[in-house]
C-alpha cells in the first residue's frame, strides 16, 4: 500500500503547487518579462467629447463621481484648471458608480518635471474593475514609457503583467494621452467558478494596443494571475507610491455595453 499511498501524496502536492496564489517564495521579478520590446509609433492628433448618451465621470469640475478606494471617503485629488491631479498620499479613487462591461475613454499627463526611471516614473493605472481595497483587481498599466524601459508586460498600455502592449504609442511627458478601451466583464456561475473570462480590447493615442485579449485574472504584483468572483464593479484609478510627480486625468466617460 506505501507506494500508492506516496503515489496520492506526490499528486497532492503537484496540485497545491499548481494553485495559482501567491507563495512566500515567490517574488515580484518572477513575473517580469522584458522581450519582445514593442515596436514605437508615434501617434496622430486624438480628441474625443463624449458621445450624448456617456456617462461623463469626470469633466473637469468635481470628483462627484469619486470615492476613496479603502473607506468610500470623498476622493481626496486635487482638481485645478479642469484637470484631477492624484494626490498620493489620499490613495486610489474609484467610482460611485458600478459596472459590467463598457467602452471607456480617458486622458492621462504624466508631467513635464517627470523624475525617476522604470516603474518609479509617472506610474498609475486604471483598473477596469476595481474588486476590493488598493489594488485589487484588473489594471491597464498606466505610466511614463516615452524612452523608459521597464519590464514590457508593465510598460504604458500593458495588462499589467499579462499582456504586452502591441506598440509604444507614448507620447511626451507634458503631452496628452488618450486610452479608449472596451472592456469585457468577466462572468462566474453561482457557485463562484469562473463561467467567461475578461476581455479588453484598448487604443493608446488611437493606435491598438490590446486587441480582444482574454485575461487569465486580476492583475497582480506577485503571483501569477486568477480570478475571484465578483458582480459589477468600480472603475479605480491608481495612486502609486513612487516618488515623482503626480500625473493628471481629464475628459473621463464611460457607456455601459450592458445594463
Ligand atoms: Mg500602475
Amino acid at each position: 500500500m506505501r507506494a500508492p499511498l506516496a503515489l496520492f501524496a506526490g499528486a497532492l502536492l503537484m496540485a497545491a503547487a499548481a494553485t495559482p496564489v501567491a507563495n512566500a517564495q515567490d517574488k515580484p521579478q518572477d513575473t517580469e518579462v522584458y522581450q519582445p520590446v514593442p515596436p514605437v509609433v508615434t501617434p496622430g492628433p486624438t480628441d474625443a467629447a463624449p458621445p450624448s448618451d456617456a456617462l461623463v465621470l469626470f469633466g473637469g469640475k468635481d470628483l462627484g463621481h469619486w470615492v476613496n478606494t479603502n473607506n468610500k471617503a470623498p476622493a481626496g485629488w486635487t482638481v485645478a484648471n479642469g484637470v484631477m491631479i492624484v494626490e498620493k498620499k489620499a490613495g486610489n479613487i474609484e467610482t460611485r458608480e458600478t459596472f459590467g462591461s463598457f467602452q471607456l475613454h480617458l486622458e492621462w499627463r504624466v508631467p513635464k518635471d517627470v523624475t525617476g526611471s522604470g516603474q518609479g516614473r509617472g506610474n498609475s493605472g486604471v483598473f477596469l474593475a476595481s474588486t476590493g481595497a488598493g489594488d485589487a483587481g484588473y489594471e491597464l498599466q498606466i505610466m511614463d514609457s516615452y524612452n523608459n524601459p521597464t519590464y514590457v508586460n508593465g510598460q504604458a498600455a500593458s495588462v499589467y503583467k499579462q499582456s504586452i502592449p502591441l506598440a509604444n504609442a507614448m507620447r511626451p511627458p507634458g503631452q496628452w494621452q488618450s486610452y479608449d478601451v472596451i472592456w469585457t466583464a468577466p462572468k462566474f456561475n453561482a457557485d463562484g467558478s469562473l463561467k467567461s473570462p475578461a476581455k479588453i480590447t484598448a487604443l493608446h493615442n488611437g493606435v491598438l494596443v490590446q486587441n480582444d485579449y482574454v485575461l487569465t485574472g486580476e492583475t497582480r504584483y506577485i503571483g501569477k494571475p486568477f480570478y475571484k468572483a465578483h458582480g459589477p464593479t468600480p472603475i479605480k484609478l491608481q495612486a502609486h507610491g513612487d516618488p515623482s510627480p503626480p500625473i493628471s486625468f481629464r475628459n473621463i466617460w464611460v457607456r455601459r455595453l450592458e445594463p
